[in-house]
C-alpha cells in the first residue's frame, strides 16, 4: 500500500478508557479513526478535537454495538467519510461482577448483548467490508485464564470473543486479513476501578510480577503493534498484555 493512502480504523467504545488511548495512538500512527461511542458524546467529540489538534483525522460516530443495524450504519458512516475501512478494533465492553449464584438475568443479558453479540455484529460487518490486507483486533481479557470468582459471565463473553477470533482468522483465508485478540490484565480505567474497594485494587495491582496496573497506553501500544507493519505475521492469536499476571 502506498504511503500517501490514509488507512481507516474503526475503534468501538472509544469515548474513554482503553478505547480512547487506542484511537489516539492509531491516529498518531496515521490512521483516520472512527471514534465510536454509545452514550458519552461530549467525551467522543473532545477526543476527536484532540486528535485533530495533533494533526490527525477522526470523526465521532454514535452506535450501540449490540444493535446490528446501528453497527451497519457505523460502517456506512466510515465508508462515506473516508471511502474505505482497513482496521476494526473491537474494544467496546462492559463488566458486571457477581458470584454466579447471585447473578441476575440483566447481568447476564447485558454482557452477552454488548461484549459477545456486539463483537459478533462488528466482526460480521468487518468480514464483509474490510479491505484485503486489513486487520481485526478484538479485546478479550486475562480473566480468560485467571477465572477469578465473580467473573463467570464476563469471562464467558470474553472466551466467546476469543473463539470467534480463532475461527474468523481461518475464514478470512485468501484476503490477507489478520484477526487477533488482545487480552489485558487489570488496567486503570473506570471499568476496572469503579466500585472496587481500595484493598482489592491494591491486591490486584501487586498480582503481576511487574507490580503495577496496566495503563490504557500499554494496551494501545499492543494494539498498535498488531495493527502496524511489525504485526503482519501474527494471526489467530490471543496476546495477553498484563505484566505477567498469567
Ligand atoms: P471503560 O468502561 O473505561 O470504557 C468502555 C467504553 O465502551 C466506553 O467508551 C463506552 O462508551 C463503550 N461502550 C460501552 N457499551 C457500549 C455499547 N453498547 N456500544 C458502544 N460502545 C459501548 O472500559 P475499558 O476501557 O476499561 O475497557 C475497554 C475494553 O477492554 C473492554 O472490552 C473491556 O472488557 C476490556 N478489558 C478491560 C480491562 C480493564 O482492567 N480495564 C481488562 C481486560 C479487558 P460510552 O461511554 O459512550 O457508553
Amino acid at each position: 500500500m502506498s504511503a500517501d493512502i490514509t488507512k481507516v480504523a474503526i475503534v468501538t467504545g472509544a469515548s474513554r478508557g482503553i478505547g480512547s488511548a487506542i484511537a489516539k495512538r492509531l491516529a498518531s500512527d496515521g490512521f483516520a479513526v472512527i471514534v465510536n461511542y454509545a452514550g458519552r458524546s461530549a467525551e467522543a467529540e473532545m477526543l476527536v478535537k484532540q486528535i485533530e489538534e495533533a494533526g490527525g483525522k477522526a470523526i465521532p460516530v454514535q452506535a450501540d454495538v449490540s444493535d446490528a443495524r446501528a453497527v451497519e450504519r457505523m460502517f456506512d458512516a466510515a465508508e462515506s467519510a473516508y471511502g474505505r475501512i482497513d482496521l476494526l478494533v473491537n474494544n467496546a465492553g462492559i463488566m458486571k461482577l457477581a458470584a454466579l449464584a447471585e447473578s441476575d438475568d440483566t447481568l447476564f443479558d447485558s454482557q452477552i448483548a454488548i461484549n459477545l453479540k456486539g463483537s459478533f455484529n462488528t466482526l460480521r460487518e468487518a468480514a464483509k467490508r474490510l479491505r484485503n490486507g486489513g486487520r481485526i483486533i478484538n479485546l478479550s481479557s486475562s480473566v480468560v485464564g485467571l477465572y477469578q470468582p465473580s467473573y463467570a459471565v464476563y469471562a464467558a463473553t470474553k472466551a466467546g470473543v476469543e473463539a470467534m477470533t480463532h475461527v474468523l482468522a481461518k475464514e478470512l483465508r485468501g484476503r490477507n486479513i489478520t484477526v487477533n485478540a488482545v487480552a489485558p490484565g487489570p488496567t486503570a480505567t473506570a471499568l476496572f476501578l469503579d466500585g472496587k474497594p481500595q484493598q482489592v485494587i491494591e491486591h490486584l495491582t501487586k498480582l503481576a510480577p511487574l507490580e503495577r496496573l496496566g495503563q490504557p497506553e500499554d494496551i494501545a501500544n499492543t494494539v498498535a503493534f498488531l495493527a502496524g507493519p511489525d504485526g503482519a505475521w501474527i494471526n489467530g492469536q490471543v496476546l495477553r498484555a498484563n505484566g505477567g499476571i498469567i
